[in-house]
């Protein structure tokens, strides 16, 4: 089937007469390339697209939402995670031959071809805008370990990589057990005067 057909509405089933309304709900199988690098919506997976169409006197107001799947790749961890998409728009196409039509851009008032309409850019447009240009698998994503390249969120509390000339490693260790033990104080922080 061809998906672009089906953000196409024809508008005489809504009529000319000002205030006429007809709603509309269609599942369409997103088209690609539906988003940005890091974050979109996967080609094929199902956007649930709501309209009402309404006669007004320059043309048709078109007003509904967009709902469906993003699948992203996080710009600190880098690992896949998955999103909703929920946006909104509300959009003028122009009659032709309307004021609106004679004093506008195409770029500013979209326009009615014959008597149909395209919402398939008011769809792109409205869903790039929404997305982050630095996706996030979660707001506070603590990102990847400079030393080890692992996600820090997946590592334990304290993770660290601290390093010990191995000569001094076992002397460290035996100080701070020592230290822990003699002074009541917690193992773990190395003693500064053992270095030269
Ligand atoms: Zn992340
Ligand atoms: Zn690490």
């Amino acid at each position: 089937m061809n998906t672009r057909s089906l953000f196409v509405l024809d508008t005489r089933e809504v009529g000319r007469a000002p205030g006429a309304r007809r709603d509309y709900r269609r599942e369409i199988p997103a088209p690609a390339h539906l988003g940005l690098d890091m974050i979109g919506v996967p080609e094929g997976s199902p956007l649930d697209l709501t309209v009402r169409l309404e006669s007004v006197t320059e043309g048709v107001l078109a007003t509904g939402s967009v709902t469906g799947e993003l699948s992203g790749e996080c710009g600190r961890c880098l690992i896949r995670f998955t999103d909703e998409l929920e946006v909104e728009f509300v959009e003028l196409f122009a009659y032709r031959d309307s004021a609106t039509e004679q004093t506008t851009d195409p770029d500013e008032v979209s326009r009615l071809q014959g008597d149909r309409l395209d919402l398939e850019p008011v769809v792109r447009d409205v869903t790039v805008l929404s997305l982050p240009l630095t996706p996030l698998c979660q707001p506070d994503c603590g990102g990847l370990c400079s030393e080890c390249g692992e996600r820090i969120d997946d590592l334990p509390d304290g993770h660290s990589h601290t390093k010990i000339d191995p000569r001094w490693a076992a002397l460290t260790e035996r100080f701070d057990t020592e230290a822990a033990r003699t002074q009541g104080q917690p193992a773990g922080s190395s003693p500064t005067e053992s270095q030269e």
